[in-house]
Parts: structure tokens; C-alpha cells; sequence
């Protein structure tokens, strides 16, 4: 779940003023039931962009039960106004569909008494909202704070909430309305992430994590020689911090599945993955995998612990597929690990998504190349031709870094071409000038 820690996400609280909808009754006032909808609140989508945010910053708020009023704190989540309680339940609740494939989303939430004011002048004047029967001022469970509209028609939801709502201290209230539910649970069984519960962020950048009672994941089976993948949910791969800010998507990323969790620009990360990396001692190639369906994190940072040292590589993970680290020297003993943190300089309200996947390691059978130009300096090109201006150049005798090998243009006789690295300069080099070195 991602945190908006600050209150730049401010709640839009506009409430579908262009209710259409059907419930043709023609109930006497005295009639009208507290906590029906009696019209279903237009759902134009517009906080889909919003979904699965909030804000936990409170504003106190006019809150009415049976007519009387009272301080109600409403947070914001899915871009909706929610009174606190609800929303951490909510939130949870949200959390579990979405580990079911099902994405749940709040139409409508707590509504101020104007609102409704407006909402009931429309049915008794008959002048808006297509005249919809509405509850009067102070008695409608969306001024209570307990009553949620949820986008009921999509896909999988109103099944999904059948099943399984209950559990999180929701019903459905009003039978004919199937977008409208209740929050009537004990607020202490939802360790949601708002109000008084707040767990103050935690983690710090330390090792953290683990979990109770699971096994060590810096204990994990080894990779064979050959190398090979360690994605999410092996026991290899951690994922750390509050577990309501780490959302599992079925479907995507690599073999299916993925975890992914907000960006922050704070000082220390809160969520986090580690990928511990047990090899036989030598020169591997790192690469990370990225689904953009998904993330969207611009400086996603991979911390690649090897042979007692940490290089940090920063990947925009805006494209899919597999993205080059580089060659790293993994030892056979010692802390060997890739570590991302979700501070990665991006804040919260810029609403991205750090993508923890999984990390391939493959054994390289030409970890460095020789220059070999007969005392000329060698030029490093941007891509496998020299069609562009050199980037730099390597001398005659130097060792650097192989990252990958491709064809392109032929140069005396060889169409090979090497990307190179070294600790200033990562491009192209013709294979007629290099030879691989150990
Ligand atoms: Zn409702």
C-alpha cells in the first residue's frame, strides 16, 4: 500500500452531482430508511488514478448520526473523504482483493451535510440529481461515516465482497443496493495504517525484515553454477517493512507474479527486498527484471552486495524486461546480496511504483576484455557501429569490464561488438580490438 505521507493528496470530494440512476420509488419522506442510498452515486471514474492511495492526514468534519452531529476524522483513500476507522478497515480489506486479483474501489465515502442537503433538495424539489429519492440531511450512513459506495459493477468485485467482506467488518446493508456497504467492526481488529494505529514508519534502513519463525533468507539454497533466476517468493528474496505497503499483483512481472510498493523521497526506507545471492566465487552478470505494466519508479536502486563491497546501479523502471546491472564478483562466503529501498528520491504523491521482481545471475564466460590496438587509444562508441561520435576511448593495454556482446557493424572482418563498463564509461567496442581475460 502506498504511503502518502504529506498531505499533498487532497480529497477532489466531488461527489457525482450527476447522479443518474433508477430506484423509481415514490416513498413518503417519513418512509425513507436510514442508511439507504436509494440511487446509486454515478461512478465516472475519475479517481481510478487514485486507486489503491491515501492519505492518512485527518481534517475534523461534521458528522451526523440519526440527525445528531458530532467531530467525525476522515482520511482520504482512493482519492474519497473516509472516516478514519473505516478506512483502515477498508484499506485492509483492499489489500486482500487485490492479492485475489480483484481491484476495489471507493465511488463515493463520507459526504458532508451539504451534500446531502443537495442530494434530498434534488428528490423533494425534483429538480436534479433525476429527482432520486435520497435520505434527509443528517441521516444517511455516508454522513456517519460508516457507509462506503463501491464500484460494485466492475469486474469480480460485488462476488469478491459476498465472500468475503464480512471478515473485514463490512456488510451490505440495504439488499437492493449492492454498490453500498457498512463498516460496523471493532476498529482494534484492522491494524490499518491511519489514525491512532499509525506504526510511525518503522523499518529504518537496517536489515530488518525477516518475519518471525521464517527461515533466514541469507541461509537460502545455493545457484547452481550455471547460475539462474531468484524472483519473488522464493526463499531467497525478502521483502521487508509494514507488510500493508508491499501489494502482490497476480499476472504480472516475471513468471506471473510481483511485488511492488510506493517510492518516498525520505531520509530512510521503510519497505524494502533483498535477493541473497549464493554462487560459486566468480564474475557473474546481474540483471533485474521490470514489468512497466506495472512500475513506474525512475530511480529504482539496486544496492548489489559482492566480495565485500556495494555498488549501486540505478535502473528507470519505465520499460519491461530485463535490465543490465552489469558484472559483479560474487565471493563464496560473506554478505552476497541486491538490496532496493523504497527511498528512492521519488515522493509519495508523484504515485509510483517500485517493482520488487525478480534478479537473474549468469556466470560470465568473458567477464573482461584486453585492448589490444597496437598503442592506439580505442574508441568506445554509444552503439555497435561508428556511425556516432566516439564517447571516450580506452588505452592500448587496458582491462575493462565486459557487460554484453552484440553484432553490428563489421570492422576488420568481425561484426562482434562488446558494451563495456568501467568506472566512468559504459559503451561499445568493435571485437577486432579486444580479446576476452579472465
Ligand atoms: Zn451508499
Amino acid at each position: 500500500m502506498q504511503r502518502m505521507t504529506t498531505n499533498h493528496l487532497r480529497a477532489p470530494r466531488m461527489l457525482a452531482m450527476a447522479a443518474l440512476s433508477l430506484l423509481p420509488t415514490s416513498a413518503c419522506l417519513h418512509e425513507v430508511d436510514e442508511g439507504s442510498d436509494f440511487f446509486e452515486p454515478e461512478d465516472d471514474r475519475s479517481n481510478e488514478a487514485l486507486q489503491g492511495l491515501y492519505d492518512c492526514t485527518e481534517h475534523v468534519d461534521d458528522g451526523y448520526r440519526q440527525g445528531n452531529r458530532f467531530d467525525i476524522s476522515v482520511v482520504t483513500v482512493d482519492g474519497r473523504p473516509a472516516e478514519v476507522d473505516t478506512a483502515n478497515a477498508y484499506i485492509a480489506m483492499q489489500d486482500a482483493a487485490r492479492r485475489d486479483g480483484v481491484s476495489l474501489r471507493i465511488v463515493s465515502g463520507f459526504r458532508t451535510n451539504a451534500q446531502q442537503q443537495y442530494f434530498y433538495g434534488c428528490y423533494v424539489n425534483c429538480n436534479c440529481n433525476s429527482c432520486n429519492i435520497a435520505a434527509r440531511p443528517g441521516h444517511s450512513n455516508h454522513q456517519s461515516g460508516h457507509a462506503l459506495d463501491l464500484n460494485s459493477s466492475d469486474s469480480g468485485v460485488s462476488t469478491w465482497l459476498s465472500r468475503n467482506a464480512a471478515s473485514f467488518g463490512f456488510s451490505r446493508t440495504v439488499p437492493s443496493e449492492p454498490w453500498h456497504w457498512e463498516w460496523w467492526g471493532e476498529d482494534e481488529d484492522y491494524d490499518g495504517p491511519c489514525g491512532d494505529q499509525v506504526s510511525g514508519g518503522g523499518g529504518g534502513g537496517g536489515g530488518g525484515g525477516g518475519g518471525g519463525g521464517d527461515p533466514d533468507p541469507a541461509e537460502c539454497g545455493a545457484l547452481p553454477a550455471s547460475g539462474g533466476v531468484i524472483d519473488d517468493g522464493d526463499a531467497c528474496f525478502v521483502a521487508g517493512g509494514p507488510a500493508q505497503y508491499l501489494r502482490a499483483v497476480e499476472g504480472s512481472g516475471h513468471d506471473g507474479d510481483l511485488l511492488w510498493t510506493g517510492t518516498t523521497n525520505h531520509a530512510a526506507a521503510v519497505n524494502f527486498a533483498e535477493w541473497h545471492i549464493h554462487v560459486p566465487a566468480g564474475r557473474y552478470l546481474v540483471e533485474a527484471y521490470v514489468d512497466a505494466d506495472v512500475a513506474t519508479a525512475r530511480q529504482a536502486t539496486y544496492a548489489v552486495h559482492h566480495a565485500g563491497r556495494v555498488d549501486r546501479v540505478v535502473v528507470a523502471q519505465t520499460s519491461s524486461g530485463w535490465k543490465n546491472l552489469g558484472p559483479f564478483t560474487f565471493a563464496d562466503s560473506g554478505t552476497q546480496k541486491i538490496r532496493v529501498d523504497d527511498n528512492t528520491g521519488e515522493a509519495g504523491s508523484l504515485g509510483r511504483h517500485l517493482a520488487l521482481d525478480a534478479v537473474r545471475v549468469t556466470p560470465q564466460e568473458c567477464p573482461r576484455l584486453e585492448v589490444s590496438t597496437s598503442g592506439a587509444p580505442l574508441n568506445v562508441r554509444p552503439a555497435a557501429n561508428t556511425s556516432r561520435a566516439a564517447i571516450g576511448s580506452l588505452p592500448d593495454g587496458s582491462v575493462v569490464d565486459r557487460r554484453a556482446s552484440a553484432d553490428g557493424q563489421a570492422v576488420s572482418g568481425t561484426t562482434e561488438w562488446h558494451q563495456i563498463q568501467t568506472p566512468s564509461l559504459v559503451g561499445w567496442v568493435s571485437g577486432a580490438y579486444v580479446s576476452c581475460v579472465q
